[in-house]
């Protein structure tokens, strides 16, 4: 059994619709039970965001927006399936909901989480019924399968967590005797109460791998607009080249560092079961893609470079934190409690200061937090006001055969310092999976280059 998903970007018209029901038609003929998972048409997630707020300020521009989505999708289905009635009267029936949940974010002027779900998971559900049938244009036999009855989660909107017991318990109960291919929307899922819920931005990677996992598929393909995971981003870096093979680990490491053709929780349920995933490109279909697997390359140093941008970098310090326990703990904790991501922290053995690194948009929920948690600490001059510093970058350099290998850390800081560009602070753990610094955002693409030039 085998599961392949395709990314908005993949299907963002009738062209590239095309190109992807040549390869799910080639899929289909190579073995038993195929899943394909979508995403919405390229841009419609963004654009139904943005109507969603545009009716939330109360500007009745949403109206016109809504028409040209449900016009999109029309003209679309029309050209990739003449004359389906059927799927054409669904399509038009989920435009009209839509069109009145809208309404009712206007009449209230208001747009929670919740509501914006439900909003968003219309890109998607519509999508699927459109490839669906647009497969059976093509003479494939599909049926729409609705993830919204298979997927649970908790009511975490925007980023809901999968209730991986129960979202098991209702894949595997499919039928597999069924001869069609399910077309299911990626992205969308059910919280045990019944309400949409979502499973984070770029989300449909991690549908494909949840049914993937449960459903025990032999392979989990990602289909996308790139040649594979590449060694560094290719807007940066031209002499950037895709990686062949991959661990999951290292994948993981990857995309949680910013390489974004992977969303990043995609490993984890493949990994656990041991299911290979390859990351192909639709408009090179021929293209071996990145084969993600338990061990990837053996003959080489390091497997990649990638940048998280924009973030920014807080320092924690005074002369009251050294020799002090539990500081560490009620920062974290603080910053835990305003929910707030850290993407990299670092401490020297001087205890005199811990810094770390968090989204930019995130920081002044970070520095509030942070004077709250240590508001006497402060007052007495034991620590120091923090400030946040804007405009920097995390740089990871991640391969899987620097452990044990000296010279890695050497080579990286050195080719760093003899082109002058300045490392703020590094961290790695002991995995040495992962060497990683925080540099100024406007060095990031110098940096990029010169230790993809020293590796690759
Ligand atoms: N359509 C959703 C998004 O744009 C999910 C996805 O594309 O994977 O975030
Ligand atoms: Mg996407």
């Amino acid at each position: 059994m085998k599961v392949i998903k395709f990314g908005g970007s993949s299907l963002k018209d009738a062209e590239t619709i095309d190109r992807a029901i040549r390869i799910i038609q080639q899929k289909a003929n190579e073995g038993p039970e195929l899943c394909v998972v979508v995403s919405a048409m390229g841009g419609i997630t963004d654009e139904l965001i943005d109507i969603a707020n545009t009716a939330a300020h109360q500007d009745i521009g949403y109206r016109d927006r809504l028409t040209a989505v449900r016009k999109r999708h029309a003209t679309t289905l029309n050209a990739i399936a003449h004359g389906d009635r059927d799927t054409a009267d669904i399509i038009q029936e989920l435009c009209l909901e839509l069109h009145g949940i809208c309404d009712g974010i206007y009449a209230l002027g208001e747009l929670s989480q919740k509501v914006l779900d439900r909003v968003m998971s219309f890109g998607e559900v519509c999508n699927a019924h459109m490839i669906a049938a647009a497969c059976r244009q093509q003479g494939v036999d599909a049926v729409f399968t609705d993830s919204r009855e298979l997927i649970f989660t908790d009511e975490h909107y925007g980023r809901a967590r999968v209730d991986f017991e129960h979202t098991a318990a209702a894949l595997q109960a499919l039928d597999p005797g069924i001869s069609a291919i399910r077309v299911l929307p990626g992205f969308v899922a059910r919280s045990v109460s019944g309400r949409v819920t979502t499973l984070g931005r770029n989300g449909s990677d991690y549908s494909a791998a949840i049914i993937g996992a449960a459903r025990g598929a032999d392979m989990v393909e990602i289909w996308t607009d790139v040649d594979g995971v590449m060694t560094a981003n290719p807007k940066h870096v031209t002499s950037a080249s895709p990686i062949t093979k991959m661990s999951y680990i290292e994948a993981m490491e990857m995309s949680h560092f910013g390489a974004h053709v992977l969303h990043s929780p995609t490993i984890q349920p493949v990994m656990e079961k041991g299911i290979p995933l390859k990351v192909c490109n639709t408009f090179n279909p021929s293209f071996a893609g990145t084969l993600i697997v338990q061990a990837g390359e053996h003959n080489r140093v390091i497997t990649g470079i990638s940048t998280v941008d924009n973030v920014s970098f807080i320092s924690v310090q005074g002369s009251g934190m050294v020799g002090v326990h539990g500081v560490a703990g009620r920062l974290f904790t603080a910053l835990a409690q305003a929910e707030v991501n850290l993407i990299m922290i670092s401490q020297g053995s001087s205890e005199h200061s811990i810094c770390f690194a968090v989204q930019s948009s995130d920081d002044a929920k970070a520095i509030t937090a942070i004077r709250q948690a240590f508001e006497t600490e402060i007052e007495a001059h034991m620590m120091e006001s923090p400030v946040a510093e804007q405009e920097m970058c995390v740089l990871a350099v991640v391969g899987e055969n620097m452990r044990h290998q000296p010279g890695i850390a050497g080579k990286v800081f050195g080719a760093l310092g003899a082109n002058g560009i300045n490392v703020v602070a590094i961290a790695q753990g002991s995995s040495e999976l992962n060497i990683s610094m925080v540099i100024r955002q406007q060095d990031a693409s110098a940096a990029l280059n010169v230790i993809h030039a020293a590796f690759f």
